[in-house]
């Protein structure tokens, strides 16, 4: 669960019971309480990027969602689920880090009620098709999980409504208030793993790979539709022993359970790359483009990812052991 050093708190979120609740509940303890009146945030120290960087991922903002328009969320959901930004980890890779700004705190909005009716008008708007909702699309949610319960809310939500799914991607282990919700089997929790080299040596502030598969197990046992998504994966010295390894520990431990699986390798356009030498000076994420091939992206910018041969190679890897460990048809997309 994360554990803020300072929370600020937008005026307007006070207005709501959960606003209030938490209020009163970080009152009383040791973290530095701030207030923003027009819901900007500001106020989060740091002399240098790196403690910038820290500072904000130490900070929780308490807001509501003012504007009620959903992003689109191509491929995997129709829409994202605005209901928490940011997250309290701090993996040197991650795609957040060119997204929140210098000092990206995270921020739990306490209008739930409003935003679920919203996802409401757009269930509405596409019937009888089923309209798809991803919690996590700019955010970990769960470490924040327990201040607002707000996913659990939402799960309940789309489980009351057959034309809506939901799906949510996470590191964290707190999920013991989603076991027993109604979900009528309508919510995929996605754990997101890697190997434990990986994990040690990159996801800082995250749970250790036997919690998050701990965690993944319960929710299956749950009812919950279960997938993992191994990413970013490296191909490192030993690369294929060690993703090996974790399938098969996951096929072990998960037998006749159904999971989905989605496996994305690395990729690093020049501007994450700047930004994430400036936090972690010392980092050792290889990032050297001359190793690379350069991919136009969509937006007008590239991104540095594995050379084909070996690209190739990963997917042919991935897929046959899937396939091997787990049966056919339980592979969503390896890229
Ligand atoms: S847990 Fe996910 S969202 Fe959070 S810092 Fe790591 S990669 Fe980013």
């Amino acid at each position: 669960m994360f554990k803020p050093k300072r929370v600020i708190f937008e005026e307007a979120a006070l207005e709501y019971e959960i606003g209030k609740k938490l209020y009163e509940e970080f009152k009383l303890k040791d973290v530095e309480i701030k207030y923003s009146k027009n819901g900007r945030i500001t106020g989060i120290p740091g002399s240098n990027e790196s403690e910038k960087y820290s500072e904000g991922k130490n900070t929780l903002a308490v807001g509501i969602r003012k504007t009620l328009n959903f992003q689109s969320c191509k491929p995997s959901a129709h829409y994202q689920l605005p209901l928490v930004s940011g997250c309290m980890g701090m993996c040197e890779y991650c795609y957040l880090n060119t997204q929140m700004g210098k000092k990206p705190y995270i921020k739990i909005h306490v209008n739930t009620e409003e935003i679920l009716d919203n996802a409401g008008k757009y269930i509405n708007e596409r019937k009888p098709d089923i309209t798809i909702f991803e919690g996590a699309a700019t955010s970990d949610p769960i470490p924040v999980e327990n201040y607002t319960g707000a996913l659990g809310k939402a799960i309940e939500y789309f489980g009351a409504n057959e034309y809506a799914k939901f799906r949510f991607v996470t590191k964290y282990t707190d999920i013991d208030s989603l076991i027993g919700l109604k979900h009528n089997s309508r919510t995929m929790i996605r754990f997101s793993i890697n190997t434990d080299r990986i994990i040690s040596s990159f996801e800082h502030r995250t749970p250790l790979l036997d919690k998050r598969l701990e965690a993944a197990f319960k929710v299956a046992e749950g009812g919950y539709k279960l997938g993992f998504i191994i990413a970013p994966v490296f191909l490192y010295d030993n690369w294929e022993q060690e993703y090996l390894n974790l399938l098969k520990d996951i096929s072990t431990r998960f037998k006749g359970i159904d999971i989905e699986f989605e496996v994305i390798s690395h990729r690093f356009t020049k501007r994450a790359k700047g930004n994430i030498m400036s936090i972690f000076p010392k980092t050792i994420l290889p990032m050297e483009e001359e190793f690379r091939a350069f991919k136009y992206g969509q937006f007008g910018y590239g991104k540095y990812i594995y050379e084909k041969e070996q690209l190739n190679y990963m997917i042919k890897f991935f897929s046959e052991n899937i396939i091997k460990y787990f049966g056919e048809n339980k592979i969503n997309y390896i890229i």
